[in-house]
């Protein structure tokens, strides 16, 4: 028979949001006329905004015709959309990023699942607990060693430096689960660090879009020398509800190098380029162009409205949770708010009582990492109505 690949067998059994279902649908079951309200989900619920679907419109008309029609196209992304990456989401923030340095994919967790091929096996990946699992389940898939960086209320949600050398360091801000940032000082101490170990950060912020503070860098390039010490993941999915679309993009500077076994400097960017140009081709046409027009001045103003109604969901939900004498982060530059639970109950004990009691279903935090024990994540990602009937029901909440 075939030998597959062990390192599959060691990844930690994903039951999280199939569990989560489960109970729903056990409670539903049991409880026929119960309204639940799935505070669960980490999908937006809002339609793409009108300026995408009218440019998703004209791209499939320009598909079928011989003049307009786009078959393969760079499989780093097209020039149009990655000049308006530059423009918009960096110029205006003092960030010099260059289209070549922008690679336009399918979305963010491929991007962040397959940017391990540049780098060693021996790399040891440095990682915050909890988590998004795909940095987890990914260094585990290739054989590296993952050191966990605890996050939780004693170091006030603010990852401490790695305790032994590491090379790959995971970053998401604003984050997931915990809805919590790091200011610029506190993000200024990983670039430091990274740039005198020689390691790199793959900051994802996927969901940058939803930062309301000053403070808070919206890209790590706000940091000096992160250009030779950072690659940065964003994602549509969020910022333009393009979770059901596909379109992401990873930023590799030019400046950011790597090394090779016989201590010959490598261009990490041509690495990925050529990863890229090998294994992928291209997000497709209508979708880049979709993309494209969420940076025209309609398509800007319709997608903040829209990240302004989670974050007024977000409001909303952090008022119900205090209400009911819970303490909670997050929900204030992040769409997630990050509940504690009392009384040493476990993640899931409290998801079954708040099931049962009000109705709603939440995330329970255990379930992104052994440091999300004792919290559960709700999410600002629902109607207005729904958010406003959970609120009223968690207030009134007695464990
Ligand atoms: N990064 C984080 C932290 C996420 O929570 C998610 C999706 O939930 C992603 C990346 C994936 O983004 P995309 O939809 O662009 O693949």
């Amino acid at each position: 028979m075939i030998k597959v690949n062990e390192n599959f067998c060691r990844l930690a059994p994903n039951y999280l949001f199939s569990e989560v279902a489960r109970k729903i649908q056990t409670f539903q079951k049991a409880n026929p006329e119960a309204h639940v309200i799935k505070m669960s989900i980490g999908d937006v619920t809002r339609p793409l905004c009108p300026s995408a679907v009218e440019a998703l419109h004209r791209a499939a008309d320009d598909q079928g015709h011989p003049d307009t029609f786009h078959g393969y196209g760079p499989e780093q992304g097209y020039a149009f959309l990655a000049e308006k990456i530059c423009q918009f989401d960096y110029a205006p923030r003092g960030i010099s990023v260059q289209p070549d340095e922008i690679f336009i994919s399918d979305g963010a967790k491929s991007d962040l699942g397959n940017i391990g091929d540049i780098f060693s096996p021996d790399c040891v990946a440095a990682i915050t607990d909890p988590v998004y699992p795909v940095y987890v389940d990914t260094n585990v898939m290739a054989g590296r060693r993952v050191v966990f960086l605890p996050c939780n209320e004693a170091n006030d949600f603010v990852p401490e430096l790695p305790s032994e050398p590491v090379d790959l360091i995971y970053l998401c801000y604003p984050n997931n689960p915990t809805g919590t940032t790091l200011t610029r000082a506190q993000l200024k101490v990983w670039v430091d660090y990274a740039l005198a170990s020689g390691a790199v950060i793959l900051f994802d912020s996927a969901y940058e879009c939803f930062i309301t503070e000053a403070d808070i860098p919206h890209s790590i390039y706000e940091i000096p020398g992160a250009e030779r010490c950072a690659i940065e993941f964003r994602s549509f999915s969020k910022t333009a509800g393009f979770t059901g679309m596909r379109c992401g993009y990873t930023v590799v500077p030019h400046a950011l190098k790597g090394v090779d076994s016989l201590g010959h400097e490598v261009d990490l960017n041509n690495l990925w380029r050529r990863r890229q140009t090998t294994k992928f081709n291209g997000a497709s046409y209508p979708i880049q162009r979709a993309a494209e027009a969420i940076f025209t001045p309609s398509g800007r103003i319709q997608i903040r409205e829209s990240v302004d109604y989670y974050l007024r969901n977000a409001a909303i939900l952090r008022q119900g949770v205090t209400a009911a004498g819970l303490s909670c982060r997050g929900g204030v530059n992040a769409p997630y708010v990050w509940v504690k639970t009392p009384d040493g109950i476990t993640s899931w004990e409290f998801f079954d009582r708040l099931l049962a009691q009000t109705h709603v279903a939440c995330t329970p935090g255990v379930g992104f990492g052994s440091c999300g024990e004792g919290y559960v994540r709700l999410t600002a990602f629902n109607t207005l109505a729904a958010t406003e009937m959970a609120m009223d029901r968690i207030s009134k909440f007695k464990i």
